[in-house]
């Protein structure tokens, strides 16, 4: 396993502490044969099974660890339409036509999460309440106006708010110069969300298996044949949704993004006088410092806080003391307060900063590269690629199908996203 790789189980967050049930319990331990085979069982590749499912096609989901383990289980729970990057800047990476049904696609994709968490009476906490983009500074609200004024032009049904009223919604003195709403935006037990597409793909009758990394993946009698420590599958198609946790035998979906981290520290419950006074109608907020920051709160009145970095040996008190004095600096209403829980997350970062769909092999298809904004676009993407397998027509696929693409440097980029961000944090910048 690569160093990149977190060691720890991510049992130490709070979506690990608050989940549901796993529904998935078996390994594989025999050979099966299926239409697709998928492998990873984050977003990407559970909405991808549950859809094949729903239409019928026979699918097994074989995951390496269990259910939510990598970034889906592990992440802030903002559920934001598009993509980080203006769609200005997808145009000119992808082209007119390509960068303008990119940018349509997943325009409205918080509404797919909860149209599915509707459908199947998901129990992930979903809250309708919209996120905030918010300024920190005059500045950056000027770049929010643009970015704004871009999501409109595609039809996003997104609003400036002013200082006065990006005040009201956070409580926070410093976010009082604006930003951008959006109203259809959500926040997710991000967890719960993973399991509950896991038992939602199941009752479709997709079959559904953890521990059970695959270790090679070989043609054989014109078919994929997939061999796990203990069994196998063979399929006609496979989805490589690896990600930014590709292991084993899908190390070159690993190479085609550069290793990121985050990490989320969240409080105890607050007392009730603190917690209705912060972010008081549960919005989810991030912002728009160079060590971005995000902020909701929770049912249970707890401030969750999320910034860059890893938690890791030295590096977990730097970063956890910076997460401190900054949550004292937005929200002196929690000054004293201790944190309750503090884990960390890999994210997938392109070059370009646009996801990535490649074609390993013929029948081989791997999305990847959500720079950090993956539930509403992994969720829509399985939905495509289940789409697109069972009409076999390429044509209606929103994203551009690429060859294999190996991001370069990725020791010395990842190195320096790791220690710029340390070095940031113990000067206590921002
Ligand atoms: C800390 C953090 C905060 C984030 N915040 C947000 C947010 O607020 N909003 C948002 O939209 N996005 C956010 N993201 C991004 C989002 O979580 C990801 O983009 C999304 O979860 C990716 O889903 P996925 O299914 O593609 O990959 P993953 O969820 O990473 O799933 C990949 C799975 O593949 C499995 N796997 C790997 N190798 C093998 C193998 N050989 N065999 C079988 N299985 C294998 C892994 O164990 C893993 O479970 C955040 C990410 C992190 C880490």
């Amino acid at each position: 396993m690569s160093d990149y790789l977190p060691q720890d189980t991510g049992e130490q967050s709070l979506w690990s502490a608050t989940a549901i049930a796993n529904p998935v319990e078996q390994r594989l331990q025999q050979s099966l044969q299926a239409d697709v085979l998928v492998v990873g069982g984050g977003y990407t590749g559970l909405s991808s099974a549950l859809h094949l499912a729903e239409q019928g096609v026979s699918v097994v989901l074989l995951e390496a660890k269990s259910i939510g383990f990598g970034g889906s289980g592990r992440n802030a729970g903002l559920v934001n339409a598009s993509v980080w990057q203006n769609p200005d800047h997808v145009r000119r990476e992808l082209g007119e036509e390509a960068g303008e049904r990119f940018n349509q696609a997943l325009r409205d994709s918080p509404a797919l999460v909860s149209e599915l968490v509707n459908r199947y009476q998901m129990k992930c906490n979903l809250q309708p309440v919209g996120t905030v983009n918010v300024a920190h500074n005059a500045a950056a609200l000027k770049s929010l106006e643009e970015r704004c004024r871009q999501l409109q032009e595609i039809g996003a049904a997104v609003e400036m708010i002013d200082g006065e009223s990006a005040q009201a919604i956070s409580a926070s003195p410093v976010y009082r110069h604006g930003g951008i709403h959006d109203p259809g935006a959500a926040t997710i037990q991000p967890l719960n969300y993973a399991r509950s597409l896991a038992r939602a793909a199941m009752d479709q009758g997709a079959q559904l298996f953890q521990e059970s990394a695959i270790e090679d993946l070989v043609r054989k009698n014109d078919r994929w044949l997939a061999t796990t420590a203990q069994g196998e599958v063979s399929a006609e198609q496979v989805i490589i949704a690896t990600n930014a946790y590709a292991d084993g035998n899908s190390q070159q979906v690993r190479e085609s993004t550069v290793p990121v981290f985050i990490f989320q520290c969240a409080t105890r419950p607050l007392p009730d006088d603190v917690a209705s006074g912060i972010i008081p109608e549960r919005h989810g907020l991030w912002d728009t410092q160079l060590m971005l920051t995000s902020s909701r709160v929770d049912g249970d009145g707890r401030l969750i806080m999320s910034s860059a970095g890893r938690l890791r040996g030295f590096q977990r008190n730097i970063r956890a003391n910076w997460m401190t004095r900054t949550r004292d600096w937005l929200f002196p209403q929690t000054r004293g307060v201790e944190w309750e829980y503090q884990w960390s997350g890999q994210v997938g970062v392109t070059r370009s900063r646009i996801l990535r769909v490649q074609l390993l092999a013929p029948g081989v298809l791997a999305p990847a590269g959500y720079n950090g904004r993956g539930i509403g676009p992994g969720s829509v993407i399985g939905k495509h690629l289940a789409q697109t397998i069972v009409s076999g027509n390429r044509d209606d696929f929103p994203f551009p199908i690429e060859a294999l693409y190996l991001e370069k440097s990725r020791a010395a980029r990842a190195g320096y996203y790791s220690y710029g961000t340390l070095a940031m944090q113990l000067l206590g910048r921002r």
